[in-house]
């Protein structure tokens, strides 16, 4: 038998979650991981449960476009900035 690479992740009955950042595996019936799920506003969180259907994309159901968002958004925010920007302004000062 000659050694044939290993097939990707996909087991049955799951797949990856939707944030743009994750590759958790999920059961096929959420849309989002655990973590991301806690992310989004009580009422999109409600939306994405009861709309979203197994593989279903984003691009078909506006909440889970909007949940997308939310998440990149929140993931955005809570990342540490580059550094801090100093007011043009002060430019002017330094000697
Ligand atoms: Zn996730």
């Amino acid at each position: 038998m000659s050694d044939s690479p290993a097939p990707p992740v996909a087991v049955i009955g799951q797949h990856v979650c939707g944030a743009q950042s994750c590759d958790t595996a999920i059961p096929a019936e959420s849309f989002l991981c655990e973590d991301h799920t806690k992310l989004l506003p009580a009422p999109l969180r409600c939306a994405v449960r009861d709309s979203y259907t197994p593989g279903q994309l984003p691009s078909a159901n506006p909440y889970l476009r909007a949940a997308v968002d939310a998440v990149t958004h929140k993931e955005k925010r809570a990342a540490p900035r580059a550094g801090l920007r100093k007011a043009v302004q002060l430019t002017l000062f330094e000697m």
